[in-house]
């Protein structure tokens, strides 16, 4: 049950504000149908030859192909990479952590980012693995902890799994720089970790879907161990099409024939197939360059509006002489900022301003608004100083 999400749906108060969802939100609070995607739905649904058939067991192939040059670009071995799409990045998270678990001989602890995605535990435990987490956030200097990332990947056993974010960290918003990835790469390397990528905001945080692989394709490039779970629900803004695809390093085009097979036979089980209209509506806009630069363009909406809004929020309450230093609020990246309000600043602003920022503050930058921002960065300033 969310708790949050019921109070804000049985809320009327006029000024209420939404910073707690995972979704992105236009200017007016909206959801966003993607103008490429739009057009690409009308498209479809005019083709008197369109039809909604099942897929097949490894999915949607025209949507694998796109999908798979999306998060690993174009100069991958395809001979050696299973792709299967999934049931969302969700999907692709739980079919990773299954078929490392059919076929990896690695230590049997996964190695979890501290904070993460609400999810990785779970899902990774409800596929049989044991989960640790390792220290990733510096909540002082509200920033990326290097120097713990890098000790815990030392000092754990070798051959270890780490589940990586691949841009966008979420909740933090703290991803490591090229030139770290480029020294995370190397201790992948000398320690033969597997490096379990989720990638769930490609675009989101420079507005270009190439810039914001280059972990995935620094890694793959270094040969290292990995998989990706892709997810396209937000960059594709198709959350309720449950888009998403997994993408396996297999390392011989023998043992990918293998994994492929049991990918089918695990696909078939739980869900028969994938499903089919997202993936149609993504195939059509890659295969069609001009809606392939709309994809750009509104990625690039997208991000500049999250950037335009961490500005505008810190600026007020630098204006408004709040205590303490906001400049995080500016330095992370992506969808959301960890604010560092306290849990119990964060039930003030739910109970006494009406907006909704979960207890860890966890804040949606998309949630702001021209119209409310003023509100609340005065909110803010309001539970800090009181
Ligand atoms: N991984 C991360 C890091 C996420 O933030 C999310 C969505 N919140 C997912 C995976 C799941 O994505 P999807 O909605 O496509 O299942």
């Amino acid at each position: 049950m969310n708790v949050l999400k019921d109070r804000l749906a049985a809320d009327d108060h006029p000024k209420k504000v939404n910073l707690a969802p995972g979704t992105y939100r236009c200017e007016s609070g909206q959801p966003w149908i993607l103008p490429c995607f739009r057009l690409a739905a009308e498209r479809l649904l005019a083709d008197r030859g369109y039809d909604h058939e099942y897929l097949g067991l490894l999915g949607h192939p025209k949507f694998l192909h796109y999908a798979r040059e999306l998060v690993l670009g174009p100069k991958v071995d395809t001979s050696t990479i299973a792709s299967l799409q999934t049931v969302g990045g969700t999907g692709a998270v739980h079919m990773g952590a299954l078929i490392l678990k059919l076929f990896s001989d690695r230590p049997s602890t996964v190695f979890i980012s501290d904070p993460t995605w609400v999810n990785h535990h779970d899902v990774f435990q409800h596929a049989g693995w044991r989960t640790e987490s390792y220290r990733y956030y510096d909540s002082v200097n509200k920033s990326l902890d290097f120097g713990s990332f890098v000790q815990s990947l030392r000092t754990a056993p070798s051959r270890s799994i780490y589940v990586l974010h691949a841009v966008g960290h979420n909740p933090t918003g703290c991803d490591p720089s090229l030139e770290q990835w480029r020294a995370l790469a190397q201790l992948f390397k000398e320690k033969d970790h597997f490096a379990f990528f989720d990638c769930a905001y490609q675009g989101f945080v420079s507005g270009n879907l190439e810039q914001d692989r280059q972990a995935v394709e620094l890694f793959a490039s270094h040969g290292i161990a990995m998989c990706v779970a892709q997810s396209l629900s937000k960059n594709a803004g198709m959350y309720g099409e449950r888009l998403g695809a997994l993408h396996v390093f297999c390392g011989t085009v023998s043992s990918t024939k293998l994994v492929k097979q049991q990918l089918k036979v695990l696909t078939r089980r739980e869900i028969s197939c994938a499903p089919k209209y997202g993936a149609d509506l993504v195939s059509t806009v890659c295969s069609d360059p001009k809606l392939r630069a709309m994809w750009d363009s509104d990625l690039k909406h997208i991000s500049g509006r999250i950037i335009a809004m961490r500005h505008g929020l810190f600026d007020r309450l630098v204006k408004l002489e709040t205590p303490g230093d906001w400049s995080h609020i500016i330095r992370q990246r992506g969808m959301f900022a960890y604010s560092g309000l306290t849990p119990e600043q964060c039930n003030a602003l739910v109970d006494d301003y009406h907006i909704y920022v979960p207890r860890t503050g966890r804040m949606m930058m998309a949630g702001l608004n021209e119209d409310n921002l003023d509100y609340v960065a005065e909110a803010i300033h309001r539970v800090v100083v009181d």
